[in-house]
């Protein structure tokens, strides 16, 4: 087999396992070196998302809202369970048997789509060379036409509250409890710390959110950010905000952390598991060359253009290891893109169209411009709202909570922004999404039919709400 390939993929996460499926397809000679091993020493691919990230973490909220489901909200439809148990070890293997499938799925698609796949680590050398180091320690140096690299992100740590593995943990700890703990703390309340702190909150931990922020997510919609604090402290996640954590004790089998107040007083909690999601970094390390020429910005992120080109021609950088959201279905957009440029296609993508979701209960989702945003910039908008109250498919649900809110420019009626909180915020936001790509107005939407009873009602309805024209609520402005 010779050594020389049209693309050389370095991760296989789905920025760079989709950017290597895409380059095969459009019939370049592609390979991927990916680093993975799993517990058991199993190479294995899908980076962060399929291993420990969305696609585990979103089988445990399932599992957990289940449980919480049948043990709490059953008997409104007059279903009477008993006692509700959870067995948490089979929960953690469902999840584990999820990842197995998903990850082995990848490399039926490697196969499938002709993707020569490298267990261990790549190196990007100068002049495009790439030194592959499999995990028996043979090096081999490929040469290749272009480079993607698409490396991911790692945790970030904070000195304060150092990971031991078994009682302060990151993300990838805190998807492998097999026991509730009985006082569980979460050291930031982003997308990462709230959706883990409901898993365990919904099996009946007593969870502490100790964020350092002064108010509660600052990134999204401010109508958003308020109801979902409503929320969630309804379901008993104690989120403090302007939490600054100084330092962590552990004490046998627990540990005590401090941290200063809102007031800047010190406080002290003791918890029995402790899940350090204060955010990502990119990783490079080990992976550039020094005279690979590739620069990285102030922060770290490999330097690109709106196309990720890196500053080497025929070198390209994707995902996480790039600015922009650290999300996969960016990472993965990327990675179709560059491929079509490397295979001479003309492609491009909107940035301004990435939907973000936090998948909570009610879960969290926005697409475009929020309203502090607008107003910063100075922008005339209008805004129309609908709640799932006053939704039929919602009440039969028994599913309520949260609205829907379309913001249009005042004088176009373009959809600048959409964000939703509710039961079916993360499939719902898609039709926001299609429409902002189309470039459609709040108009297009209102105009449009919907089947009934759904909850996509709401999104109709917030869009005739923008013009005061809601059907099914009394519109605050009437024209
Ligand atoms: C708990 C959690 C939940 C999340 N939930 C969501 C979600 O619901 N939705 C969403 O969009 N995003 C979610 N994310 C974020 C998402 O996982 C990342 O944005 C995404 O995985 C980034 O993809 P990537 O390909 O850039 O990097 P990664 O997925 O990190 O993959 C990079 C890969 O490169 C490999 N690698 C690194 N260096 C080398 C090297 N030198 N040689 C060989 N291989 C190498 C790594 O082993 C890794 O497999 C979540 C993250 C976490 C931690």
């Amino acid at each position: 087999m010779s050594d020389k390939f049209d693309v050389v993929v370095i991760g296989g996460g789905p920025g760079g396992y989709v950017a290597a499926i895409r380059a095969a397809q459009l019939g370049l000679k592609t390979a991927c070196i990916e680093k993975w091993l799993d517990k058991e020493d199993k190479p294995r691919l899908g980076g962060t998302c399929l291993n420990v990230g969305c696609i585990p973490s979103k089988a445990l909220l399932d599992s957990s809202h289940k449980y919480h489901d049948a043990k709490d909200s059953y008997g409104v439809h007059g279903i009477s369970v008993g006692d509700v148990a959870m067995d948490v070890n089979a929960m953690v293997d469902r999840k584990d048997k999820i990842v197995d499938q998903l990850t082995s799925g990848i490399t039926g698609l490697f196969k499938a789509n002709g993707v020569k796949s490298f267990e261990g680590f790549g190196k990007l050398l100068a002049n495009k060379k790439v030194e592959f180091t499999a995990h028996d320690g043979t090096v081999t140096v490929f040469e290749a036409e272009n480079v993607i690299l698409a490396t991911g992100s790692v945790p970030v740590n904070i000195p304060p509250a150092p990971r031991t593995g078994d009682i302060i943990v990151d993300n990838e700890g805190a998807l492998d409890f097999r026991e509730v703990p009985k006082r569980l703390g979460v050291i930031g309340a982003g997308v990462i710390g709230l959706e883990l702190g409901s898993v365990w909150a919904r099996l009946g931990s007593e969870v502490v959110v100790l964020e350092a922020q002064d108010s509660f997510l600052s990134v999204c919609d401010q109508d958003i950010s308020k109801e979902a604090a409503k929320i969630f402290k309804k379901q008993k996640l104690d989120i403090r905000t302007g939490a600054r954590v100084t330092g962590s004790q552990i004490n046998g089998e627990e540990v005590e952390v401090t941290y200063l107040d809102a007031k800047g007083e010190e406080q002290k909690q003791t918890f029995d598991k402790l899940i350090v999601a204060v955010g990502r970094k990119p990783f490079t390390d080990g992976c550039l060359a020094g005279d690979s020429g590739v620069n990285l910005d102030e922060r770290g992120f490999v330097f690109v253009d709106e196309q990720c080109r890196t500053s080497v021609p025929g070198v390209f950088a994707i995902g996480d290891i790039v600015r922009g959201p650290m999300l996969a279905h960016k990472a993965s957009e990327e990675g179709v893109m560059v491929a079509d440029i490397i295979a001479g296609h003309k492609a491009q993508m909107n940035y301004d169209c990435i939907p973000s979701v936090i998948y909570t209960h009610p879960e969290l989702a926005w697409v475009g411009k929020n309203e502090q945003e607008l107003k910063a910039e100075g922008v005339k908008y209008k805004v129309g709202k609908f709640p799932f109250a006053a939704s039929g498919r919602a009440m039969a649900a028994n599913d309520t909570d949260g609205f829907v809110k379309i913001i249009a420019c005042e004088e176009t009626d373009r959809i600048l922004g959409c964000h939703i909180i509710g039961g079916h915020a993360a499939d719902l936001i898609a039709q926001a999404v299609i429409a902002m790509e189309f470039g459609s107005t709040a108009e297009d939407i209102a105009l449009t039919v919907f089947a009934h009873p759904t909850v996509s009602e709401a999104v109709h309805e917030a869009a005739l709400a923008v013009d005061g024209h809601a059907i099914h609520i009394a519109n605050r402005k009437k024209r």
